[in-house]
């Protein structure tokens, strides 16, 4: 039996196509069950919170997963990183208002930076040797410049569209994001033949 961990929210659904794709049907109705069977019977899947993901993969918990490079190089979670899967792209970026001046603050002040992604912040402006202060919040981090909490922000952009419609600018990329197959090391080596039989699937559906 393999398991695979799914991220709820914005990767769910096109993790789902994914697999249909490549001919794995998942319950579309799982109810309250956290185990979702799915029409092969060597495969079930789990749905999870997007930086559980790596969790359940790197313990063993789950044999495979589908998560995005953001959560995943934020967790620096021990796992392979077999297939990208072509949806889900997406950057991480700083932004700041647009109205004020960048990147130096008035008067030499450090930047306060408000985000969801501590680590890739601290190691962005670390690199650089860019003394910032990080604030780790959990949402709505695009509203933090407008009320005073943060200068900067460093967040996932897709359209552009919250940013414009919160006065932010796009100012520096960090990193290219996308969705990826995420597989636990032991278990591709355990069970190396079912493993590789479904990535061979679903590269199929990447391709294709
Ligand atoms: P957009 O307005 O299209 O640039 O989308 C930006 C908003 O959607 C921000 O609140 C992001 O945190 C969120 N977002 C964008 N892309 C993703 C993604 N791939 N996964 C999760 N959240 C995302």
């Amino acid at each position: 039996m393999i398991r695979v961990a799914l991220a709820k929210g914005r990767l769910f659904d096109p993790a789902v196509a994914c697999f249909g794709r490549a001919g794995i049907v998942i319950d579309p109705d799982p109810g309250r069950r956290l185990l979702i069977p799915s029409n092969d019977p060597g495969l079930e899947f789990l749905v999870v919170k997007p930086a559980d993901v790596a969790v359940y993969v790197e313990s063993g918990a789950a044999d495979l997963g589908v998560t995005g490079t953001d959560v995943l190089r934020e967790s620096e979670a021990d796992v392979l990183e077999p297939l990208e899967l072509g949806f889900g792209a997406c950057r991480l970026v700083v932004a700041s208002p647009a109205s004020a001046p960048w990147p130096d603050l008035p008067g030499g002040k450090t930047a306060r930076v408000a985000t969801k992604y501590p680590r890739l912040a601290w190691r962005h402006f670390g690199e650089a040797g860019r003394p910032v202060e990080i604030i780790a919040v959990n949402g709505s981090v695009e509203v933090a410049p407008l009320l005073g909490l943060a200068h900067w922000i460093v967040d996932l952009v897709d359209t552009g569209n919250t940013l414009k419609a919160n006065g932010l600018v796009e100012r520096e990329t960090i990193l290219q994001v996308g969705a990826v197959l995420v597989a636990n090391r032991a278990s591709q080596k355990l069970k190396l033949e079912a493993h590789l039989a479904l990535m061979a699937r679903l590269e199929q559906t990447v391709r294709g």
